[in-house]
């Protein structure tokens, strides 16, 4: 028996936009105004990221089965009460693994050698670039939704759903050869700037742009994470 079928999306860097606010958030620096070194250290990494940067997102769409310890996605089972919420009333779901590619991560790791202070800035835009491949590819599959909402992303280590499933996760998209992802022993995505996650598709869902619920003012939303 076939299980779904996996799809690849790429984003050029023109698609994905890296903001310096977001930067500055997980530079810890959220909130604050930069001074105009940071600032212009900050617009740098962005120009160099996006140039070695390869965006790819490796998917499926699997028909679910939400049970009272968990859900049954066909090619895995996710256990555990974080995912039961967040998957209530789903009948489907997104299953995706995203990149920024081997690139970024290799330019990253140079940048160590030669100037801490901005490998630590650069590592930030990594971050803030795999949540822009994130958002983008989430209200890409909304506009294609008719009717019918995204849950607001799930990934392995969040609440009680186990980080041990992002292998089976991995596995099931065959992320490795898609769109070159792998999980190393100790379960660290390679290139580290990757994220892998579960998204319901239902009647109601998350109706944020950018599917982060940490940042996010509607504070009585059914499906905060
Ligand atoms: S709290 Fe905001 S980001 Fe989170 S699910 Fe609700 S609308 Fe989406």
């Amino acid at each position: 028996m076939s299980g779904p079928v996996v799809l690849v999306t790429q984003y050029g860097a023109e698609e994905i936009a890296i903001e310096p606010a977001q930067v500055l958030r997980y530079l810890g620096m959220g909130g604050r105004q930069p001074d105009q070194q940071t600032s212009r250290m900050i617009e740098d990494c962005i120009g160099e990221f996006q140039k070695a940067a390869a965006y790819k997102v490796c998917w499926l769409t699997a028909e679910i089965t939400v049970q009272q310890d968990g859900v049954d996605f066909g090619v895995f089972y996710a256990p555990g009460q974080s995912i039961v919420r967040s998957l209530k009333d789903c009948r489907r779901a997104i299953v995706f693994a995203a990149t920024t590619g081997l690139q970024a991560e290799q330019q990253m790791k140079r940048q160590w050698v030669v100037s801490k202070a901005k490998a630590v800035v650069l590592d930030a835009v990594g971050t803030a670039a795999a949540e822009a491949l994130c958002d983008r590819f989430c209200s890409d599959r909304q506009a294609e939704l008719v009717e019918q909402r995204l849950r607001p992303r799930f990934s392995p280590g969040y609440g009680d759903l186990p980080l041990q499933l992002q292998k089976e996760l991995l596995n099931c998209l065959d992320s490795h050869r898609k769109i070159g992802l792998f999980l190393s022993e100790g379960l660290l995505m390679t290139p580290q700037k990757s994220v892998s996650a579960i998204m319901g598709i239902g009647g109601q869902g998350c109706d944020a742009l950018r599917h982060d619920c940490q940042n996010c003012e509607k504070r009585d939303c059914l499906f905060r994470l």
